[in-house]
């Protein structure tokens, strides 16, 4: 089932999501109503690489990431059930991040270039993952969800802001964009 993505200024953004107690069909269902509802948020300029549970009015520590963030062709994600991270690089990494609930809006965010996250898979059981580069500063962009932080929380000085065009095309925001900093 599409949910509806809750975008910035909505103060939901900001609640802290609590821990799941136990994996069941509900938790399941919800993770595939998340994967169904960034597919549906895909577009030709601009496609999902994650979303937290919180994106959709649900306080509770649930994220599905894509496997891929090259293609919007493939469409699989893994469920990650209380991600936290266990160990983290001191070394640090600046990228261009987005967000489904920071609409037409980009920035620039430094971010640990390595991380090890501890979660549970949709079985219930534990998983570890070692991440790094891009999919390890998706992790932490959703784990900071879950703290009631979004991106724009690290971007120090709006110079390190952009805007996206029809064409997906990335340019510094002018004082005509209309961005409503949280
Ligand atoms: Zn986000």
């Amino acid at each position: 089932m599409i949910k509806k993505i809750v975008t910035i200024p909505n103060k939901i953004l900001r609640m802290k999501s609590k821990r799941i107690g136990f994996v069941d069909d509900s938790i399941r269902t919800m993770a595939e109503n998340m994967i169904e509802t960034t597919l549906d948020w895909d577009h030709d300029s601009e496609f999902g690489a994650a979303l937290a549970a919180i994106q959709i009015g649900e306080p509770i520590r649930l994220t599905v990431v894509r496997d891929s963030f090259e293609s919007s062709k493939d469409k699989n994600f893994t469920t990650l059930i209380n991600p936290e991270i266990v160990k983290s690089s001191a070394e640090m990494i600046t990228d261009i991040e987005g967000c489904l609930s920071v609409p037409g809006i980009y920035g620039k965010v430094s971010r640990h270039l390595k991380i090890k996250v501890k979660a549970q898979n949709t079985a219930g059981n534990e998983i570890r993952l070692t991440l790094e580069g891009f999919p390890a500063r998706v992790l932490q962009h959703e784990i900071d969800h879950m703290h009631g932080i979004i991106f724009l929380d690290h971007v120090k000085d709006s110079k390190n802001l952009l805007s996206i065009d029809e064409e997906g095309q990335l340019s510094p925001l002018t004082s005509n964009d209309k961005v409503q900093l949280p």
